[in-house]
């Protein structure tokens, strides 16, 4: 066990951050986004800003579960199929029928699935225990009182809470909304993100490349990853490595932003790191270095009269990648409301030995399969062929520079 090596002394250089100690730096830092009302339609994907309650029992009424007779047990106790019992019917019960109904004792009443039951009737015999008679039928077995019964308020009460604040309304969760007798819901919204991509050398993909050039595949992935997360997610055109077009840019979009993301320009001193250059001197935006790798140089602050968050992320993609996840995620999460973002964490056995920078907290990319995880060989910050493999991150402590096959990692799996 890694954990068990836990060293006396702090490993990490006192001018990094630690991956935590970022990560609430960045969530006292995000507001949740004010609630707003949907309709139930447009609820899905939202978060909850309220707690729903059931306006009525579910079921409302005493109905059928089955198509069949709607009969008094007791009058049926005896019945076989030799010797079956058999009842007069005397009308029968559609579902949505809403006329008043009472069962005479001695006779059935034809029901359907989700009709009400009738007055007198404490039990239901399905068609296929009949002989599927109209003005009299034939019943082969005999029924327990309650049988295919579905009793007023079996699945919830009047008043009963259904789905509390904070949930994500899912398929299921707008059918419970609606059930409830809900139209609209109060819902933190989608929050929309802006995603920009920095650099001279940046080419649009389905075009030529010359040499020196590369596509641009990080404000794709990013655009992607915050969807995936629940976002509303607009990638906007390249910006060029001039430090002038930077904040003009960003401004231009903070009208329709909740959060915005760059990627590249924030190495650690080149003089093109225009992102850098031009954000430092708004003295919101902090730039600093994490202890962890990929992803050491980051950027985190606010911008613009409303304080819009910016995130400034690494240009390697598999670096801008893991720091989506680790930092991005979160502060998602919280303009959502939501605690439901967090990367599932599990343990594994490494199947290969692994190495790692001594005083940074490795995220590697691997193969994560049941309680065994594959680190793969391509480890490089620009090697997005690798990462496409990947399911899962492995975390190997601040305090390792390796670790053998067959120790047990914690590992983040991947969304
Ligand atoms: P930078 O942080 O701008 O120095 O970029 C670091 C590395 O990431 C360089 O090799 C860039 O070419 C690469 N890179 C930067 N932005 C992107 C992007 N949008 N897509 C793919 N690679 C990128
Ligand atoms: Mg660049």
């Amino acid at each position: 066990m890694t954990s068990g090596r836990i060293p006396a002394h702090p490993v990490i250089d006192s001018s990094h951050s630690t991956v935590e100690a970022y990560q609430s730096a960045i969530l006292s830092a995000v507001r949740t986004l004010a609630p707003t009302s949907l309709e139930l339609g447009d609820a899905e994907g939202c978060v909850l800003a309220e707690d729903v309650t059931a306006a009525v029992s579910l079921p409302s009424f005493d109905n059928s579960s089955m198509d069949g007779y709607a009969v008094l047990a007791e009058d049926i106790a005896g019945a076989s199929e030799g010797s079956p019992s058999t009842l007069r019917v005397t009308g029968e019960i559609a579902a949505g029928d809403i006329g008043v109904y009472r069962l005479v004792p001695g006779t059935a009443i034809k029901i359907m699935t989700g009709a009400q039951m009738p007055a007198g009737a404490d039990a239901v015999v399905p068609v296929e225990w009949t002989d599927g008679g109209v003005a009299a039928v034939e019943i082969y077995r005999p029924a327990e009182a309650g049988n295919a019964v579905r009793y007023a308020g079996g699945d919830a009460v009047e008043g009963e809470t259904l789905l509390t604040a904070g949930t994500r309304m899912r398929p299921m969760h707008v059918a419970v909304a609606a059930s409830a007798g809900r139209r609209v819901l109060s819902v933190r919204p989608r929050p929309r993100v802006v995603v920009f991509s920095t650099g001279d050398e940046l080419t649009e993909p389905g075009t030529p490349l010359v040499p020196g050039r590369i596509w641009d595949s990080n404000s794709y992935m990013l655009t992607a990853a915050a969807r995936e997360a629940g976002a509303l997610a607009y990638r906007r055109a390249v910006v060029p490595d001039d430090p002038a077009g930077v904040l003009p840019a960003l401004e231009e979009q903070l009208i329709r932003a909740d959060l915005l993301i760059t990627t590249g320009g924030v190495s650690m001193g080149g003089e093109h790191d225009v992102v850098k250059a031009a954000l430092r001197e708004l003295g919101t935006v902090t730039f600093r270095k994490v202890a962890m790798q990929p992803g050491m140089p980051q950027g985190f602050g606010v911008i613009g009269e409303d304080e819009v968050p910016i995130f400034t992320l690494p240009g390697n993609p598999v670096s801008a990648y893991v720091s989506f996840q680790l930092f991005v995620r979160p502060a998602l999460a919280a303009l959502q409301g939501a605690s439901d973002l967090d990367l599932p964490r599990v343990q594994a056995t490494l199947t290969e030995a692994v190495r790692s920078p001594s005083g940074r907290r490795s995220y590697l990319r691997g193969v994560l399969d049941g309680n065994k995880v594959a680190p793969l060989s391509g480890q490089g910050s620009h090697q997005i062929a690798h990462l496409g493999r990947a399911n899962a991150l492995v975390i190997v402590p601040e305090w390792e520079t390796s670790l053998p096959a067959g120790d047990t990692v914690d590992v983040l799996v991947l969304p």
